[in-house]
């Protein structure tokens, strides 16, 4: 079983291979699709998107890069293999493993269908890239500062013990209010 948090290609490329895949309403359409071509080399991403990363505060001087599969292998040739959900999700929804079970948030902003997984009994909460110890990207396609301010101003209230997010380390109550402090009063 695997839970999309959203549909973005750096989070979904290898969810056909599963047979449960699970993803917010709000992406349903977006999974199905895919892409033809979905490259990571920074050299294949457009001028505009590479001074988006730029702005956002990557730095993406090395690349996004550091293996690929095989000699020889192009990047450029990564095929994004669209794929239908088999459940998909909203807001309250239980995702149960059985030992455990995670309550869907969700957590628009960085996407529409954004979702994190959330462990009450523990504080634990898989983000997704609603928030993570990173620059934060809101002004990519389908992103949404409005709905961002929402989000954060929720995670605010949520007694978090830990945060797995989507991208870099894992963190707890306090540097989560200092992100989402700090997204607010930039955004302000
Ligand atoms: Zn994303
Ligand atoms: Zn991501």
């Amino acid at each position: 079983l695997a839970v999309a948090t959203h549909a973005h290609g750096d989070h979904v490329g290898g969810l056909h291979e599963f047979d449960h895949r699970l993803v917010h309403g709000c992406e349903a359409h977006a999974l199905s699709e895919g892409r033809d071509s979905y490259s990571l080399d920074l050299a294949d991403f457009s001028a505009e998107s590479q001074a988006r990363l730029a702005a956002a505060g990557y730095d993406i001087s090395d690349g996004l890069l550091t293996a690929v599969p095989h000699p020889g292998y192009r990047p450029a040739a990564h095929v994004l293999k669209g794929c239908e959900p088999t459940r998909v999700l909203a807001e309250g929804d239980v995702v149960d493993l059985g030992d455990r079970a995670f309550e869907v948030l969700h957590l628009p902003g960085h996407s529409p269908g954004s979702i994190g997984l959330w462990e009450a009994a523990t504080g634990t909460l898989f983000s997704g890239d609603a928030i993570y110890d990173g620059p934060l990207l809101d002004e990519i396609p389908g992103a949404d500062i409005a709905a961002y301010r929402a989000t954060m101003e929720r995670l605010l209230r949520l007694p978090v013990q830990v945060v797995h997010g989507g991208h870099d380390g894992s963190f707890g109550a306090e540097r989560l209010a200092q992100i989402a402090r700090g997204y607010l009063a930039r955004t302000g």
